[in-house]
């Protein structure tokens, strides 16, 4: 019998929507780094994206792909999140390359690379504007490149990228991107090679590529949710790819109560159980359910969305979250299995947490 929560994990739709995106991006002569870090490393994820047709796959979390390392994966392994000095030996042993924005780091890597008698790759981080990682100005940004390329015998100028819409929340735009490209071009000149990779973003950067706006120089994505978590596309981008599906990842929950209450609670307000006090909707009695799932299994109820479209999230304490199931078509009974698509957020904490159930589904 099955336990819940239970996160259901898809591979053959995971393997679906790898193909599709890979393709697309193919056709814009962009080779796709697979990331696995939403869906916490799952080795058998991973395998997917990569007979998929992505070109490396890639995570913030140097133990994730530490386990491919260990199980023989044979496709390059990006580390995404830029070095912390405490790591450079997992670093340079577990992965094939990484995001680096500092120099002191780049020393770091080479002599580990040295002693490990390697050549390990670095792709050289330029801030666009976005003000998360990266070299802000593009003259410092030539010269750490020419530097890499000239005095640091162990490592590989793989080629320079850049992150958007993380922290600052800037879209990534032709005017953005065309000062990536330029840099790459002068980079190129000065050392009268190509770079392997010029690398224009995450799944934020999908939505400008369908439109036809991202420069040609551009020839390399990171894409996590663009693949195992496409609703967002939709959802926050306005930006369809036919043919993908939101299903990878679903979200079952058990039903522990069923009531008829009020919809606005009874009482002085003060906090709820983590010290927001939100709003309440007088929308008198109304038929809920509560299910066994909550926050910290989530981390926020608003990110999940109910597969029966006439059921309502309303809130989440950590253990317990109501839906209002009065408009439903269902007849819910206690016991009951209720199913839900996760955003990015969801996918993240769930996959993460020890008390969410996981299934892996083949076919
Ligand atoms: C997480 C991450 C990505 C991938 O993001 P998605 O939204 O999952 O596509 C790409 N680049 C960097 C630096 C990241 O940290």
């Amino acid at each position: 019998m099955d336990r819940y929560p239970l996160l259901e994990f898809n591979l053959k739709k995971l393997y679906h929507n790898t193909e599709i995106v890979t393709k697309l991006c193919e056709n814009y002569g962009i080779k796709v780094a697979g990331i696995i870090k939403g869906f916490g490393g799952i080795p058998e994820g991973a395998e997917e994206m990569a007979k998929g047709g992505c070109y490396q796959i890639g995570s913030s979390r140097i133990d994730q792909l530490r386990v491919l390392k260990e199980r023989g994966f044979d496709v390059p392994l990006l580390l995404v999140r830029i070095p912390m000095m405490c790591e450079i030996e997992d670093v340079v042993k577990y992965s094939d390359l990484s995001l680096v924005s500092e120099k002191e780091t780049l020393d770091l890597l080479n002599s580990e690379a040295k002693k490990q008698d390697k050549v390990y790759g670095v792709v050289l981080m330029y801030d666009l504007g976005d003000l998360r990682e990266g070299v802000f100005l593009k003259e410092d940004l030539i010269k750490l490149a020419l530097y890499v390329e000239y005095d640091l015998n162990n490592l590989y100028l793989e080629g320079i990228g850049t992150n958007l819409s993380c922290y600052g929340s800037v879209a990534p735009s032709t005017e953005n991107l065309n000062r990536l490209a330029e840099a790459a071009t002068e980079i190129e000149e000065k050392l009268n090679r190509n770079l392997n990779i010029v690398s224009g973003g995450g799944t934020t950067t999908l939505p400008l590529l369908v439109r036809g706006g991202v420069p040609k120089k551009i020839n390399h994505l990171r894409i996590g949710e663009g693949i195992n978590n496409t609703q967002d596309l939709p959802l926050y981008w306005d930006t369809n790819i036919e043919g993908l599906d939101p299903d990878v990842f679903v979200l079952k929950a058990q039903i522990v109560e069923l009531n008829e209450k009020p919809t606005h609670p009874i009482g002085q307000l003060m906090v709820n159980a983590f010290g927001d006090l939100p709003h309440y909707d007088d929308r008198g009695i109304r038929k809920r359910a509560i299910v066994a799932l909550g926050n910290q299994d989530l981390g926020d109820s608003s990110r999940l969305v109910p597969k029966d479209k006439d059921m309502i999230v309303l809130g989440a304490s950590s253990d317990h979250t109501i839906l209002d199931i009065h408009d439903c078509k269902s007849q819910y009974k206690l016991g009951d299995i209720v199913e839900f698509n996760i955003l990015y957020q969801a996918m993240l904490m769930t996959s993460l947490s020890d008390y969410v159930h996981k299934k892996i589904i083949k076919y």
